[in-house]
């Protein structure tokens, strides 16, 4: 008989254990998370060290008004999570895919954007992509045509021997070089760029060939939400680390990577414990990763060039709001982004430039409406949403002179405050534009700045999205998973593997097949499961994944586990 009724928790206690880890992972985000699974499920002792009190990164979750609300931070909408996609790889070798599962959106459009006098649906497939615009704009139709015919050849393998040139011609100029070349209006290059808050950096700064990527994302088999919120993410990852003999410790702050004879030998946390490993991963912020927490003295001439003047994308700005009105029954999209003007790069130049205009672009997201049978979302009768917008990072801007990893003491400050109210009334009044009562159904509501950001993911400026999509960091050009120095990887954001939940899934895999020297991604393609699901904590009705993603929850351990070898 189990007497189980959640998983075990991460643990917040310094780690007695003596002896060396085989692998020490920075930072408990998908991509740590991952990467540290597929060690421990490989037979590697490890050991995940996260800062804040809750495993997830941005894919944690928080509840809010007596749990009987519960939001997002960076869950909204995920792309190839259908069969054959690859979310479902990633889960699979870990076996996963029954307890990770994902919700299909509105495949007749899992998107509604909205321009000033245009609406249109994103929904799957080029072919109707195509259509839609074409639907919205017929007099552009022939540049339309010409435009997402390139960005499919660029984004697509299918095509690409039909255009073997665009890709040179085109993919690398910026997307509005291609978007002007086919001659597009404004309102046309707006729908088109409308949800590039994906990936928060400047159209006239974006390869072509990125942002058909990024659409090829989505369009290639519509979007995706976890079943059960985005905290289910980290907390079953966590099970799998710690039913195979790993740990995670929250509320643990790596401030050193310790470096002997040009080798990562462990790190020391914030207190001065050092912690000894054979091999150490940084899913951390790449920019804090080599700056601070290795250390210039151990960069070499190239990385400490590139250290300079390495661009971020922008951060967040996020108002979350809980409406007293079940918006499924309006027929609300569950997902949208609303642009109170066309002028989308003008918007960017404006916030990159440390100012944030009056009208700001809002991505809405409402979980009660993608899972509508999440039990911790909200009560019946009510709504909760996520507004995202993106605002200046500069610290000064929020008036803030603290390190905002040190706490919130700038939160008491009168005109981060004051900023934090103007932005969040910018943001409900660009919401309005598709919920028109908005405020007056408005029962909750509580705003996250870049600094809120910063403090809780320790990210450079509070970027979310890791380094910026700039030609210099993709491709051959972006930093690879296995680093100038012997014993240090990285996972995450910033990697080789690009950015996003689905992304940095994928990436810890591909990074733990590079600590243990093996093509994990080909082994699970063929069939290898390296998790034997009976050994992992039986999931019962009362499960909540934000409790087995803190510390100090429950926990009477599984009484069930069988002894079982991993199957491979
Ligand atoms: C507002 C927002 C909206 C988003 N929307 C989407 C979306 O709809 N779809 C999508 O696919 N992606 C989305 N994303 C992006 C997605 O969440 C990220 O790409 C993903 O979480 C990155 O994972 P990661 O593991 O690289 O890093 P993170 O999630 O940032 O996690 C890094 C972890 O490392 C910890 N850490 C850092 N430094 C240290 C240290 N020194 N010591 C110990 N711990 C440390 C942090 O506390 C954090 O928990 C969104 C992100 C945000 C913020």
């Amino acid at each position: 008989m189990t007497q189980t009724t959640q998983p075990a928790g991460p643990d917040p206690t310094p780690a007695t254990d003596p002896e060396v880890w085989d692998a020490v992972v920075v930072g408990a985000g998908p991509g740590g998370l991952t990467t540290a699974a597929y060690l421990a499920a490989n037979g590697k002792k490890v050991l995940v060290l996260e800062a804040n009190q809750v495993v997830g990164g941005s894919t944690q979750t928080f509840r809010r008004a007596g749990n009987k609300f519960e939001f997002d931070v960076g869950t909204h909408y995920v792309g190839e999570c259908g069969p054959g996609g690859r979310m479902q790889t990633t889960l699979s070798g870990l076996a996963l895919t029954e307890r990770i599962t994902w919700l299909r959106q509105r495949p007749e459009g899992h998107c509604q954007i909205m321009i000033p006098g245009t609406t249109v649906q994103t929904p799957t497939g080029w072919d109707t992509y195509l259509e839609r615009l074409v639907a919205a704009f017929p007099d552009e139709e022939s540049g339309l045509r010409r435009c997402v015919g390139i960005m499919r050849g660029i984004a697509t393998n299918q095509v690409r021997w039909k255009r073997p040139f665009d890709l040179l011609r085109w993919g690398m100029r910026p997307i509005t070089t291609l978007m002007d070349a086919c001659g597009l209006s404004a309102d046309a290059q707006a729908v088109i760029l409308a949800e590039n808050g994906d990936y928060t950096w400047p159209p006239h700064r974006t390869p072509a060939a990125f942002h058909a990527g990024f659409l090829d994302h989505y369009l290639q088999a519509g979007a995706y939400y976890p079943r059960g919120g985005g905290q289910m993410i980290g907390a079953h990852l966590t099970d799998v680390i710690q039913s195979y003999g790993g740990r995670v410790r929250t509320k643990t702050r790596v401030e050193k990577i310790l470096v002997e004879d040009r080798r990562a030998v462990g790190v020391r946390v914030r207190g001065g414990e050092e912690i000894r490993s054979e091999v150490v991963v940084s899913a951390a912020d790449f920019k804090r990763t080599w700056a601070e927490l290795v250390g210039e003295e151990h960069l070499t001439r190239r990385l400490r060039k590139r250290l300079a003047d390495l661009e971020m994308t922008l951060p967040m700005f996020a108002v979350y709001v809980a409406l007293d009105v079940d918006l499924r029954e309006r027929g609300t999209p569950p997902l949208a982004w609303v642009w109170p003007t066309n002028d989308v790069d003008g918007y960017y130049r404006e916030v990159a430039a440390g100012r944030c205009p009056d009208k700001m672009p809002v991505g809405i997201s409402c979980p009660t409406a993608k899972d509508p049978e999440g039990t911790h979302s909200a009560p019946p009768g009510f709504s909760t949403l996520e507004l995202v917008s993106w605002a200046p990072k500069e610290h000064a801007f929020w008036n803030v002179t603290t390190d905002p990893g040190d706490g919130d003491g700038y939160g008491r400050d009168e005109r981060y405050r004051q900023l934090k109210e103007e932005l969040t009334q910018r943001v409900l009044d660009t919401a309005e534009l598709m919920i028109p009562d908005i405020r007056e159904r408005l029962v909750f509501c509580e705003a996250s700045t870049p600094i809120t950001q910063e403090r809780f993911t320790l990210t450079t400026d509070g970027n979310c999205y890791g380094i910026a999509p700039l030609l210099k960091n993709l491709g051959p050009f972006r930093p690879r998973v296995r680093t100038h120095i012997p014993g240090l990887f990285l996972a995450g954001n910033s990697t080789q593997n690009l950015f996003g939940i689905n992304a940095t899934m994928w990436g810890g895999m591909r990074t733990a097949g590079e600590v243990l020297g093996r093509d994990l991604e080909q082994e699970v393609k063929d069939g290898a499961v390296f998790v034997d699901e009976a050994r992992l904590t039986e999931i019962t009705d009362d499960f909540d994944p934000l409790l087995a993603s803190k510390p100090g929850s429950v926990i009477r351990r599984a009484a069930r586990r069988r002894p079982t070898t991993s199957v491979v």
